[in-house]
């Protein structure tokens, strides 16, 4: 496997305060102990880098929690250590997730010295009141200021907004979004607010103090955001990203496509040689973990054949270029890894689209993903004799 390419998700667990809607692996702490989790993270790299050493590094990602609280100087150990192990490719990607508190911003520059080559800023909402309901601890003022100063500082900026909040219409969110993509961005990652379970919004929607927009107006807006973004020549390449051609997330690209990475720090998953990789979740387990075994791995499962392809099929149709059902197949020994006759009546419904052996979602199938996945899944792949 020399040479082949790897990408590496970093994680920062803690965040100032926790968002209402988050269900990400973030922690409150009082004071965090910088010195002790650089030498954890690295240390927990270490571990990856002697089971795949001479891979191709071609993007880091640092992601939280809220990884621009971390020291720039902890960001470019990692960075480095990085650079030791494994080959950077020429053009690598290195991301780091920021949010636009004041205190962050003002370490952009340092950041990017620390080698940070592309920011992804948690904007969220352009309107004070929305970023309220969020939770999020910052202001529309500082949003734009953030911006600013991350495009001066950075070559290439992403942000994120959450958008189908109650009370959303179509007017409301198409001012937002023609506000954002006048921005000069050249990739946004545009997400409906969704209620997950154990957030303080689920249980607000249990004590009914605030109901979800409906399934349809929220169907509405997807339509709506995908038609403007096309228009501005910012494509959807992804079920909630978009970008002009040639700057979409190379990392992201890396998970979607069924590529390795190796994801170091709490929570992180990763998938390396065939095997998935769990990382303990809570920060003082990982550290404990971390000091007996050398790495924070809760969980390492080899998968068959069947469950690596059944996860690469649904990752792969995320994405807009859709995937190759026969390369996939071929990939891991099996002889088909959908139901053609169900792929056939989604195809005639105007939920899929098939080009050759590609298969793709279309609009109307994006908005009904988790149900089509579920749908096209060969009931049984088969898995080619092999030759004893
Ligand atoms: S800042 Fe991000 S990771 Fe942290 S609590 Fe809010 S949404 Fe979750």
């Amino acid at each position: 496997m020399t040479g082949e390419p790897l990408a590496l998700y970093v994680h920062w667990p803690f965040c100032v305060s926790k968002c209402p809607y988050c269900d990400f692996n973030s922690h409150v702490r009082a004071s965090i102990d910088e010195d002790r989790w650089r030498n954890a993270l690295l240390t927990d790299l270490a571990h990856e880098a002697r089971l795949l050493s001479g891979r191709t590094l071609t993007s880091i990602f640092f992601g939280g929690g809220t990884p621009s609280l971390m020291a720039p100087t902890t960001v470019e150990a990692i960075i480095d250590a990085a650079a030791a192990s494994w080959v950077p490719a020429t053009d690598i990607e290195i991301t780091l997730e920021a949010n636009p508190n004041s205190v962050e911003t003002a370490r952009f520059a340092d950041l990017r010295h620390a080698g940070v080559n592309r920011l992804s800023l948690g904007l969220q909402s352009f309107n004070d009141e929305a970023l309220r309901f969020l939770g999020r601890a910052h202001s529309a003022r500082e949003g734009f200021r953030a911006l600013e100063i991350a495009q001066r500082s950075f070559r290439r900026v992403s942000f994120d907004l959450i958008y189908a909040l109650p009370g959303d219409t179509e007017a409301s969110w198409s001012a937002s979004l023609g506000q954002a993509l006048s921005l000069g961005t050249r990739h946004l990652s545009l997400y409906q607010l969704t209620i997950e379970p154990g957030t303080r919004f689920a249980s607000m929607v249990g004590r009914r103090e605030f109901e979800p927009l409906d399934a349809d107006a929220a169907a509405a807006l997807y339509e709506l955001t995908d038609a403007m973004t096309s228009a501005a020549g910012t494509p959807g390449y992804e079920v909630s990203n978009y970008a002009r051609p040639g700057q979409e997330s190379r990392h992201n690209l890396t998970y979607w496509r069924y590529g390795d990475y190796s994801g170091i720090g709490p929570g992180a998953h990763g998938r390396r040689l065939g095997a998935r990789t769990v990382r303990h979740r809570k920060p003082e387990n990982f550290l404990s973990a971390l000091a007996q075994n050398g790495h924070g791995i809760v969980e390492e499962e080899q998968l068959s054949s069947v469950e690596a392809a059944d996860e690469a099929l649904v990752m792969g149709l995320r994405l807009r270029e859709g995937v190759d059902a026969r390369a996939i197949a071929e990939r891991f020994g099996l002889t088909s890894i959908i139901d053609s006759m169900r792929v056939e009546r989604l195809v005639g419904s105007g939920h899929l689209e098939l080009s050759g052996t590609r298969i793709a979602l279309t609009a109307r199938g994006r908005l009904l993903l988790d149900h089509i996945l579920g749908e096209i899944a060969a009931a049984e792949p088969r898995v080619h004799a092999v030759a004893s």
